[in-house]
């Protein structure tokens, strides 16, 4: 039976199918684009004698031998003879009927992997059915697929889906003449074609892409991909903002920016200035800014934010800021609380931890209009949350959330009273850089500010790679920078031990911390404290007490605490480059010098894998997060990149950036041409590759 899955409702859905449903195979054209991860050639049967070990193969002979032995294990040993060699079949686990299809005499196809073993050769679990059935005539698909979604379900669905899709020819033929690769297959072909190849072709052009059939698909999700950009950016130029220039009351003598630049204890560095320049000029226009800026940790960021906010405040109008996280929340409030207050702006802050009491006092300060300025976390978006007016919606750390949630954020604009088709002003920040040229040629709907300098006077942090048999020597460095009256992180990868992957977890190098450093007050953060508890142990150490603060990843982003000068990393190898440098990005943010252990075991084996090898070497080598970035890229590929940590950009599953630069180039020159000449075309092509994603739908 084939299934519709679309038209089910998720709660009638089969198992198989609520598999499909999470790997967003829903309509037919997903499951037409769910492509195959290797191919399995069934189409012919290879001589025994031929074959090498290591090799899959599929061979036809009759059995010699058959039956059940005890040792080394319980198993069913069948001696298979082709007439050029033999090779011994055994299974674990099998049924009376596998043994009866496999008796002796018995003609049989098998199919596995060849392996040379020390009574000659053999093959473990081999598929096998009677032999003399008609040999498929093209390579068999393997579907990459989840838990409780045999392949033979799957494969069933993926074609189903293939022939009931519409695949008609999108791309006008003007542009398709355009491109360096002639001939360019229709869609129709090249999927047809990449369900089931032909056994002759050359298998590795399919293993690198570069088949003509591979080709076209990567120059259409490019070409989606730059059309839904260029569509959402035309649709918010055409979208309305409140211009957000002067200050709403005469007779102040000086802006509300002024007076906050006025009484910050540092100059705004020639980078903060420049960017804050860029954002100023997009707030006074009527068109809604979407701007990311980017600029490495401790770069400065939360004080330009301030500055946005305090011009939107300036000009009667609210602003909010959202963090992934309370503890990051909380640190922008206090921060901003301290800077904004006494300026006279009243702050509310939402949390989902929040006393109800305290709640209703917040959404009455915000409905109200009272209070300019709003900090939550996603409690922000939620629907209770009513804006008297909003203007300016900042998002700290924007990774780290979705597209949904900026969508949400945005749509607080469109309360009561307001003027219908407004929306406010965006401002994305990031410490997880996008390598320019990736900005540039790709996000062909974000303006970006950068910020390329530290605030001065930062020494900058040395990082070394310590093997985890010296930890005690580590621990000794602990002491001593406690003796200057520092503070120190320890991150550790895992709360819980968990019985298969043996970390060491937080709540036991708290343990074995405390009891080493019995003078020093050691506290323990971890992601399921009760909130209240994690505020607590967090304000011991924000106000200096705590010496020292083990934790698991939740100080990953933002955390702001000037004297702390050392962060060891246990389990190092674990962690991502971009996360590393992030955690590493916590200290080094006050004028001591600052370190950062990476504290790395190697497990069982002899030496680390060649990519976290590579990513530690890239942590002690810079300290620039724009070239860990570009390092992070390199070794993980930009696929990977962009679809782990943009999460608002639709992921690139066949174009490659770096591989594919042509085709992005193509579908950059293409793009503008296509929406003006070929609306609709444009519209259905956006629709077939993107679906519900596509970020015009939703702008
Ligand atoms: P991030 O960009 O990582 O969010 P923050 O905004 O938290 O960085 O700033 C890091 C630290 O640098 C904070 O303590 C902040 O007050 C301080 N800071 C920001 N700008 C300057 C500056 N121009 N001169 C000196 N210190 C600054
Ligand atoms: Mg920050």
């Amino acid at each position: 039976m084939t299934p519709t899955p679309a038209k089910l409702p998720a709660t009638a859905l089969s198992g198989p199918q609520k598999a499909l449903h999470k790997l967003g195979l829903v309509r037919d054209i997903d499951l037409a684009l769910h492509l195959p991860l290797r191919y399995e050639d069934e189409t012919r049967i290879v001589r025994l004698g031929d074959a090498r070990d290591g090799e899959m193969v599929q061979i036809e002979g009759q059995v010699t031998h058959s039956e059940i032995t005890l040792r080394p294990r319980r198993q069913l040993r069948v001696t298979l003879d082709d007439g050029s060699d033999t090779c011994v079949l055994r299974f674990f686990n099998f049924y009376p009927s596998h043994q009866k299809t496999l008796s002796v005499g018995a003609q049989v196809r098998v199919r596995g992997e060849l392996r040379g073993g020390f009574m000659g050769r053999e093959m473990v679990h081999p598929s096998f059915q009677l032999a003399g059935g008609e040999l498929p005539g093209a390579l068999t698909p393997v579907y990459p697929t989840v838990a409780g979604l045999p392949q033979v379900y799957l494969r069933k669905a993926v074609l189903g889906g293939l022939s009931r899709a519409d695949l008609s020819e999108t791309i006008p033929g003007q542009f398709l003449s355009k491109n360096r690769l002639q001939p360019l297959c229709s869609l129709h072909d090249a999927l047809q074609f990449l369900h089931h190849p032909t056994p002759d072709v050359v298998l590795t052009t399919l293993e690198d892409r570069s088949h003509p059939a591979w080709q076209r698909l990567k120059a259409e999700e490019l070409l989606a991909q730059q059309l839904s950009q260029l569509q959402a950016r035309r649709v918010r130029a055409a979208m309305r903002a409140p211009a957000l220039s002067g200050p709403a009351m005469h007779g102040v003598h000086c802006t509300l920016q002024e007076q906050l630049l006025a009484r910050l204890p540092f100059r705004l560095t020639a980078a903060q200035q420049r960017v804050c320049a860029e954002i100023e000029a997009d707030l006074k226009k009527r068109i809604p800014m979407h701007r990311l800026l980017q600029g490495d940790v401790g770069a400065g960021k939360t004080v330009v934010a301030a500055l946005a906010a305090a011009r939107c405040i300036d000009a009667g109008w609210q602003c909010a800021l959202m963090a992934p996280t309370e503890i990051l929340a909380e640190q922008h409030f206090r921060k901003l609380i301290s800077w904004l207050e006494p300026l006279g702006i009243t702050t509310a802050w939402l949390t989902g931890s929040q006393k109800a009491r305290e709640r209703r006092e917040m959404l009455a300060l915000i409905e109200s209009g009272q209070a300019g300025l709003v900090i939550g976390t996603h409690a922000v978006i939620q629907d209770k949350v009513k804006f008297n007016n909003l203007a300016l919606a900042i998002i700290d750390e924007q990774h780290r959330f979705g597209v949904a949630q900026r969508l949400a954020l945005r749509s607080k604009m469109t309360g009561e009273g307001q003027e219908s088709g407004q929306e406010p002003h965006l401002l994305m920040m990031t410490a997880t850089p996008i390598p320019r040229t990736l900005a540039m040629s790709y996000y062909a709907d974000l303006d970006v500010s950068t910020i390329d300098e530290l605030p001065p006077g930062r020494t900058p942090i040395v990082t070394k790679v310590v093997n985890e048999a010296r930890r005690d020597e580590v621990i000794d460095r602990i002491r001593g920078q406690i003796d200057e009256g520092r503070q120190i992180y320890w991150v550790c990868p895992l709360i819980e031990e968990s019985e298969s992957i043996d970390l060491v977890n937080a709540t036991q190098t708290h343990e074995a911390l405390s009891a080493a450093l019995p003078e020093v007050m050691v506290g323990l953060l971890h992601s399921r404290m009760p909130v209240a508890e994690k505020r607590a142990v967090m304000s011991l150490f924000t106000s200096g007490q705590m010496g020292v603060l083990v934790s698991t990843t939740v100080i990953e982003v933002g955390v702001d605490v000037p004297n702390a000068s050392l962060m060891v990393i246990e389990h190092a190898e674990r962690f991502g480059l971009s996360q590393l440098h992030q955690l590493r990005g916590r200290v080094g943010r006050g004028a001591a010098a600052s370190a950062c252990v990476l504290l790395y075991s190697t497990g069982d084996a002899p030496r680390l894998g060649e990519t976290a090898r590579a990513r530690l070497k890239a942590m002690v080598e810079t300290n620039d997060g724009f070239e860990i970035a570009r390092r992070d890229l390199e070794i993980r590929g930009p696929g990977e990149f962009l679809g782990a940590r943009q999460s608002g950009a639709p992921m690139l599953r066949f174009a490659d950036l770096a591989l594919d630069a042509d085709w992005l180039a193509w579908a950059r020159e293409v793009a503008p041409v296509m929406l003006d000449q070929h609306a609709e075309l444009a519209q259905r092509h956006v629709l077939r590759w993107l679906g519900g994603k596509a970020e015009f739908l939703k702008a």
